[in-house]
């Protein structure tokens, strides 16, 4: 299915047959494949036929479907590649720096000392206090229990 919006979309294009791909995993509803730049050999990106841009989009049963496939997955990248540890990764939305805007999860076979990192906690970042974080915490509930129509789609809760 073509994009919801007219950009031009890499990954429909290689589930459209349109693309180089090397295939690990497909059903009905997902294909996985060879990401074409990997962290490591052995990283996957485990991807919706149809095209859903950020993980807001996704319709909640094919956001637990892609998570079943890559918990599928997850064994046996880490085997092939002998990984002592594996990132599971959604990057969504420009901010959080998702480049290619159909949802993906990556998985990410990594070793001690290859050099990548997600640094958390992050380095910048300070200690928040208790008031501060319960604070942040009863926003969330509060608006976890707000009708869905009336929930912004982004950047509510971050606003202090
Ligand atoms: P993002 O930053 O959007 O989470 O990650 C996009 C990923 O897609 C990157 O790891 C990048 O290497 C991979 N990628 C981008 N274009 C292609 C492509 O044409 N084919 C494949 N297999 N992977 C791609
Ligand atoms: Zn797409």
């Amino acid at each position: 299915m073509p994009p919801a919006t007219n950009h031009h979309c890499t990954f429909c294009d290689i589930i459209n047959g349109a693309g180089e791909v090397s295939v690990c995993y497909e059903d009905s509803i997902a294909l996985a494949f060879m990401d074409i730049q990997p962290v490591n050999s052995g990283h996957v990106l485990v991807v919706p036929r149809r095209h859903f841009e950020s993980f807001e989009d996704l319709p909640p049963e094919l956001a637990l479907h892609l998570f079943e496939v890559a918990m599928r997955l997850e064994p046996a990248v880490r085997a092939v590649t002998r990984a002592q540890g594996m990132n599971i990764v959604v990057n969504s939305g420009r901010a959080a720096g998702q480049d290619v805007f159909h949802y993906h999860v990556h998985l990410i076979p990594r070793k001690v000392g290859d050099g990548f990192d997600i640094p958390l906690p992050f380095p910048g970042s300070e200690m928040q206090n208790r008031m501060q974080l319960d604070a942040c915490a009863a926003r969330i509930i509060t608006r976890v229990h707000q009708p869905a129509r009336a929930t912004a789609r982004t950047g509510d809760v971050a606003a202090d």
